[in-house]
């Protein structure tokens, strides 16, 4: 038997965002420095945080991707005796760094050279960046499994999905349902939603969640990379990825097999759940989250989603009919468009409209025979993004 208190150690990349805190939050429930040995932590500008979190957790290395900011960095933990690292080779060194398991928690694309180097090297990746999966697709599912270590998704709706799918009966998977909440546009007309301002749409109805990934929920690329994470997660083909609009946010997902059964997971919308179940993995955590009290919920309701109002959805499926290096091409023209969305430099609704002109401009591009090819793919949708926005 596993003792509960077999420790283990845990690398954090991107430990001061939403994911990040939440994963320390998590540890703490789970028995801190009894249980866990953080070994590297890592951060971009937030360092007042990220030293506070070296020093609480005992970290052995802090690692900011900014390198302007290394001198505050190492200011701040002067006389701890952490180590501390700054820039892409930081980031390199952190996934580096001996830990049995890395929660990839960088946002974006940023997040995928690291990823790859702790999954290479055979760390267990605890996969909240749903990036490495819609940029490199099955070059990343290749690199975890000659590494060795275990995949293990962060990202609620496919956390659901791997708690049940039943690992015997993978070849009777018929579909896999994920369920989007809608997001705070789920019943505006496309005229509305031509200008809503960035406070509106960063306003989750249920989920509290980086900057980012809010936008991408309101327009629903958050559910496009979705589609796409799970069709290299699960090995699926594209149309067994379905999507239903489910506002309350309380199933996470679901599993459609052979014989027309459905099997959910359920819970509160809380990340811990899923970073709670991806760290303990494969035994079930005690963890003092809310529980569903079904009495109160008394309904669960579900919408067909709209593609016509939310086109990123019809953009993933493009992606995933196409395969190659669409799903990179997308998320790069996309994560351009967000960011310009985000200064103000154009509309809520142009960041789908962009994305799908760099994707058929791209269109042509070969499938990937390397990572190469990859950030390749990415730099060039980045390029025509930034050119189409002038
Ligand atoms: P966040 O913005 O709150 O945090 C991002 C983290 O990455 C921070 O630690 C930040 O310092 C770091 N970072 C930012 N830019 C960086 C760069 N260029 N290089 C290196 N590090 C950088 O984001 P989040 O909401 O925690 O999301 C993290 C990832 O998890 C995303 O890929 C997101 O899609 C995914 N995810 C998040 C949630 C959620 O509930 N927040 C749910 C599912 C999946
Ligand atoms: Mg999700």
């Amino acid at each position: 038997m596993i003792s509960s208190t077999t420790k283990r150690s845990l690398s954090i990349l991107g430990s001061t965002g939403s994911i990040g805190t939440n994963t320390l939050d998590v540890v703490g429930h789970l028995g801190g420095r009894d249980a866990f040995d953080v070994v590297a932590l890592t951060g971009a500008g937030n360092i007042g945080l990220l030293a506070e979190q070296a020093r609480t957790h005992g970290a052995r290395l802090a690692v900011t991707a900014d390198e302007s900011q290394y001198i505050a960095l190492k200011d701040a933990l002067s006389g701890s005796g952490i180590a501390v690292a700054a820039g892409q080779s930081g980031l390199l060194e952190a996934a580096d760094a001996a830990a049995d398991m890395v929660m990839a928690a960088i946002v974006g694309t940023a997040g995928l050279a690291p990823t790859l180097a702790a999954a290479r090297r055979g760390a267990d990746i605890a996969l909240a960046n749903k990036e490495c999966l819609v940029s490199a697709g099955d070059l990343f599912i290749d690199a975890v499994r000659q590494g060795g270590g275990r995949l293990l998704p962060v990202d609620s709706e496919h956390n659901a999905i791997f708690q049940v799918l039943e690992e015997n009966q993978r070849h009777a998977v018929e579909r896999v349902i994920l369920t989007a909440s809608g997001g705070p546009f789920r019943s505006f007309t496309r005229a509305q939603m031509a200008d809503v301002t960035l406070e509106t749409a960063r306003a989750h109805p249920n989920w509290s969640m980086g900057l980012k990934i809010s936008i991408d929920s309101a327009s629903m690329f958050n559910k496009a990379l979705e589609m796409i994470e799970a069709k290299h997660l699960f090995g699926l083909a594209p149309e067994q990825v379905e999507v239903i609009v489910h506002p309350q946010s309380i199933i996470h997902s679901m599993v459609g097999y052979s014989d027309g059964s459905v099997l959910a997971q359920l819970g509160c919308p809380d990340m811990r759940h899923a970073i709670g179940y991806a760290l303990e993995y494969p035994r079930r955590a005690a963890l003092p989250l809310e529980r569903l009290d079904f009495a109160k919920l008394a309904r669960l309701d579900f919408e067909a989603p709209d593609e016509d109002r939310f086109p990123a959805l019809r953009l993933a499926r493009l992606a995933m009919t196409r395969g190659g290096v669409q799903g990179a091409v997308l998320n790069g023209a996309k994560e351009v468009a967000l960011d310009a969305f985000i200064a103000g430099e154009t509309g809520f609704l142009t960041m789908a409209e962009i994305t799908g002109e760099v994707m058929e401009a791209l269109a042509h591009l070969p499938a990937a025979a390397s990572m190469d090819d990859v950030f390749e793919a990415d730099r060039e949708a980045r390029r025509l993004a930034r050119q189409r926005l002038g």
